[in-house]
């Protein structure tokens, strides 16, 4: 226990940015405290609990015994930005500048943050698919950017086309996409990507697009970059990560790929923010992004498994399932337990049933768009689902 008493507050004290009330902490995060507070398996935040590849952790301990513990350059080191390059080539085809079109961040999350604080001017907006991954809420309030929502209708969680067109207009400066799609699983396919397309082209707008779960990819669906589309590549500022594709979500190492002079005004945030990502934590990754096909193939076909097993789970304690075409969450409608809304049920869950997941009005700006989803992640472990199952008949029978 912590004996020490924090201060009180001051009768009259300072006040503090406006900014800040208008987003909460984070849910996702709260429901990983949740989880260890009421000893519950954690199906709530996207980190494994399975270990990295060897050769990735043999990497940083070697780079941190060479003595590489000083700061890398504040973009990135070179060893890794030749290896982002490389294989941002073999990905999407598009050679980029390793001396000027790279910024590496303390993960995907100050990559957006820095992209956002680069671009941003008062009274701009950004155009954000809804549900969306909760940081772009409070990156857009951050930044000082106003958010225009454009919704994912489920269970195929397709837009409408109109509603997106209506979203821009001469102050809009960006959409931010995030495919394949945290929370829904959606894989944007090319119709949908070239409407996109056209509305930046149309209003002369960025594409901020988080393509972190690239690797992770099911039922044949493909990942396709918006960089690639035409009139793209001088608007898309793309955005991954070591974390998800390797398995090392606390390592924080995380880029952004956009052209030289977006990519000034990136690195000029970046380095006031935080100056560098973890200089071994870098050179480990270089070697990581030279991992043969073979290991992104192995990747997906245990994410494959891993869905198909938490899918048997759900379905069977009772939960309707939005099957993913791509990265490592369901999405579940839980109307059917009866429950008041989203987050009763989740309370109930973690500290009764013994199972944490995240509440789906987290995604939404208005939480009752979310009140009747609860979104787990299956990033995980047999053992843990084993656990989980167990658990969650529980749920079955008292409902
Ligand atoms: N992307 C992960 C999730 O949605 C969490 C990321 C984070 O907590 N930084 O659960």
């Amino acid at each position: 226990m912590n004996p020490a008493k924090p201060a009180p507050a001051p009768a009259n004290s300072p006040s503090l940015s406006p900014k800040v009330a208008q987003f909460t902490e984070s849910v996702i995060r709260e429901m990983t405290r949740m989880a260890i507070q009421y000893q519950a398996i954690n199906l709530s935040q996207g980190f494994p609990d399975f270990p990295a590849p060897a050769e990735i952790k043999r990497a940083a301990q070697e780079a941190i015994a060479a003595d590489i513990n000083q700061y890398a350059i504040t973009w990135g080191s070179k060893n890794l930005r030749n290896s982002i390059a490389e294989k941002f080539e073999r990905t999407t085809g598009i050679p980029i500048d390793t001396e000027r079109e790279i910024t590496v961040c303390c993960g995907s999350t100050e990559s957006i943050m820095a992209t956002m604080m680069a671009i941003i001017s008062p009274g701009d907006e950004v155009v954000v698919f809804e549900p969306f991954y909760e940081n772009y809420g409070p990156d857009a309030i951050m930044s000082g950017a106003s958010p225009r929502f454009v919704k994912l209708h489920a269970p195929d969680w397709k837009f409408d086309p109109e509603e997106l067109a209506a979203a821009f207009g001469p102050r809009t400066k960006a959409i931010i996409l995030n495919t394949p799609n945290n929370p829904t699983g959606k894989v944007f396919e090319r119709a949908e990507l070239e409407m996109i397309r056209d509305l930046c082209v149309r209003w002369n707008t960025f594409a901020v697009t988080d393509e972190i779960y690239e690797h992770m990819l099911y039922d044949g669906a493909k990942h396709i970059p918006i960089c690639t589309l035409d009139g793209m590549r001088e608007r898309t500022v793309t955005i991954n990560a070591l974390s998800k594709t390797y398995s090392v979500t606390g390592w924080r190492v995380g880029w952004a790929v956009a052209p030289p002079d977006v990519s000034v005004a990136i690195r000029k945030c970046h380095d006031f923010l935080t100056v560098g990502a973890a200089a071994p934590l870098q050179e480990a990754g270089a070697i990581a992004l030279k991992f043969p096909q073979e290991y992104y193939d192995k990747l997906a076909s245990d994410y494959l498994q891993r869905r198909e097993r938490l899918l048997g789970i759900l379905t069977n304690a009772g939960f309707k399932c939005f099957k993913p075409r791509g990265a490592y969450y369901i999405m579940t409608d839980i109307a059917d337990f009866g429950f008041p809304d989203d987050v009763a049920f989740a309370k109930y869950l973690v500290s009764e049933i013994g199972v944490a997941a995240v509440p789906g009005s987290s995604f939404y700006k208005n939480p009752a768009s979310g009140r009747t989803q609860v979104r787990f992640t299956f990033c995980k472990t047999e053992k843990t689902f084993q656990a989980a199952e167990e658990r969650l008949a529980k749920l079955k029978k008292s409902a």
